[in-house]
């Protein structure tokens, strides 16, 4: 355990395996590509989530709080792996979901309302021009009616939650060490920032000089994402006091492949998604790791990546919304 580590409640299957990707080098020639399956760090808690609500989650039930309020689209990872969180524990979740989704609840949505949360849905524009006062207006409600609400920032980035892939980097650390390949190219999508914060901040406590993050934004550019994710990091390393070294200079991301804006696909991912789905029966989802896989793939293509060293990717889970896209990933079959 790192020195100033909180505490966390267990609740994902860890570690995570890390595999190597036979098939897709055949198909592709190109070099050694594995991948560290953090899809697989639960079915209902699947994905990067559960690593960091396990502390954020510790935390708000040691300040006796007995809700968790969070934000999200109806098909957010985030606030399905919340509300399986809560239920798991528990707790009671409440979602503030934008825009309202239409139709028969699919994919996220469908789990969320299984899992008992308490659903508000807003217009888009209501939420993003009125989100302070909405968000204390759930808050001053829910403390009306005597529970103790936590609010978790939108994919549980906050500093607390930068613990999950601090940690997921001491054990990816140890498969790559086992796998004798102490230098490698890590590769993950990058939105709300926690997951590449830790990673940064991981990389850095354990030393881990032989590993070159690469963080590919999937939502905003790359100048937001340096100034939101290098404060994140300065919040972390001052609330924990962690003797690092940060600069922005730590942050590497690769710019140009957010497409038209955040959840909305593109050929080239889709490709990508069918592509590992074929030749290793490994689901990528068309949000996040479907775009960050692509860039992987130009990576491979002009030989930036997998020629000197191996390159993991990290599956950061997503599979619930492919269930929500099945028009968008069955058309322009190759
Ligand atoms: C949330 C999410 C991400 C992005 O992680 P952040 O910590 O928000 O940057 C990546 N992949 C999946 C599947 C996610 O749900």
């Amino acid at each position: 355990m790192t020195m100033n580590e909180p505490k966390r409640i267990h609740l994902a299957t860890l570690p995570t395996p890390l595999v190597r990707l036979e098939r897709l080098e055949r198909e592709l020639g190109c070099g050694p590509v594995w991948m560290k399956r953090d899809d697989l760090t639960g079915l209902e808690l699947s994905g990067n989530k559960v690593r960091k609500l396990e502390f954020v989650a510790a935390d708000a039930v040691a300040r006796g709080c007995d809700t968790l309020v969070t934000e999200g689209t109806a098909q957010s990872n985030h606030c399905r792996a919340t509300a399986a969180v809560c239920a798991k524990l528990g707790l009671r979740s409440v979602l503030l979901l934008r825009p309202e989704p239409k139709g028969d609840p699919q994919g996220n949505h469908l789990l969320d309302l299984l899992f008992g949360a308490d659903i508000r849905c807003y217009p888009r524009d209501h939420f993003e021009g009125d989100r302070p006062a909405i968000v204390d207006g759930v808050l001053a409600e829910l403390s009306a009616a005597g529970r103790t609400p936590r609010w978790v920032p939108m994919g549980a980035s906050e500093p607390i939650g930068c613990w999950g892939y601090i940690n997921a980097m001491a054990e990816l650390a140890d498969q790559l060490g086992a796998a004798n390949m102490s230098d490698c190219d890590v590769v993950l999508p990058v939105s709300s920032g926690g997951t590449y914060a830790g990673a940064v901040l991981g990389v850095l406590l354990h030393r881990l000089e032989g590993v070159r993050l690469l963080g590919v934004p999937v939502s905003d550019d790359v100048a937001y994402h340096t100034r939101e994710i290098g404060d994140l990091c300065r919040r972390c390393i001052d609330e924990f006091q962690l003797s690092v070294d940060f600069a922005d200079a730590a942050m590497r991301f690769v710019d140009g492949y957010v497409g038209e804006g955040y959840a909305i696909p593109y050929a080239s991912a889709i490709e990508a998604i069918r592509l590992l789905a074929r030749t290793e029966a490994i689901m990528l989802d068309p949000v996040y790791t479907a775009k960050a896989f692509s860039a992987l793939l130009d990576g491979l293509k002009d030989a930036r990546l997998g020629r000197e060293r191996p390159v993991v990717f990290v599956h950061t889970g997503g599979v619930f919304s492919d269930f929500a896209w099945p028009a968008v990933l069955l058309t322009e079959r190759p």
